[in-house]
């Protein structure tokens, strides 16, 4: 049995699900899952958290939209009675509230989309979870390419992925630009890219076949795997949206 830390392990099962279109949506989306999970959770009971939300810790509105979304509406109901506090403390302050006034649920709520998805390393997100989740997947990304680094059968792994969402596949090959250890992985640019390329005309061939059947002369043809081939074209070049 090889020895892995428990990060390389999350990794290497990630990629040995082989149906992914991309390893590092799945991560994100399961982390994005927990920390939700925990924020109207632990969290929200959590002296040190509490106090920060509406503050420190804003949402944008696609995580407001998903936590509303979720299943703990205990949880939630905690974090917008929160809000509204902070809301009644700024007018107890203000006496009356201002037309331009920066207020907790202005702060929260406009967070524009934009800034809602993952930009690459520059975690200057104003949403607590967009920023978590973007210096997850840095991790992530990291492990990998030591992973390719020291571990031959995990490149035998990669080899045989779907590759990755446009999103991933831009910071992967990023940091593998910024990489300051260019010898160790040269090849792994080269099979990114191969990889990238090769899934996507797969890919491309499963959504062609897709548009096919559509022809009453395909009617009873089998549809193989390209069913399901729209989400997953989506997922492939949007990530997890
Ligand atoms: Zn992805
Ligand atoms: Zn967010």
């Amino acid at each position: 049995m090889k020895k892995l830390k428990i990060e390389e392990i999350k990794i290497y099962e990630t990629f040995e699900n082989k149906l992914a279109e991309c390893p590092f949506c799945v991560m994100e989306k399961n982390y994005e899952e927990q920390l939700m999970h925990s924020i109207l959770g632990e969290r929200i009971m959590d002296i040190d958290f509490y106090p920060k939300i509406g503050n420190e810790h804003k949402f944008c509105e696609i995580h407001i939209e998903k936590l509303n979304r979720g299943s703990d509406k205990l949880g939630f109901a905690i974090m917008l009675d929160k809000i509204i506090n902070e809301e009644k403390k700024k007018l107890h302050k203000n006496k009356t509230l201002q037309k331009n006034d920066d207020s907790v649920v202005k702060k929260l709520l406009s967070l524009s989309k934009k800034t809602s998805k993952p930009l690459n390393g520059k975690a200057d997100y104003e949403c607590f979870i967009c920023s978590k989740l973007d210096e997850n997947n840095k991790d992530n990304i990291m492990v990998t390419i030591e992973l390719w680094k020291k571990d031959t059968d995990f490149r035998v792994l990669y080899k045989d992925s779907r590759g990755f969402c446009n999103n991933h596949y831009i910071n992967l090959i990023n940091e593998l630009e910024k990489s300051s250890d260019k010898k160790n992985i040269v090849d792994m640019h080269e099979v990114t890219n191969e990889i990238h390329l090769k899934n996507l005309e797969r890919l491309q061939e499963e959504l062609q076949w897709f548009i096919k059947k559509f022809d009453y002369l395909n009617a009873d043809k089998p549809w193989g795997t390209s069913k399901d081939s729209v989400q997953r074209a989506l997922q492939k070049l949007l990530g997890n949206h």
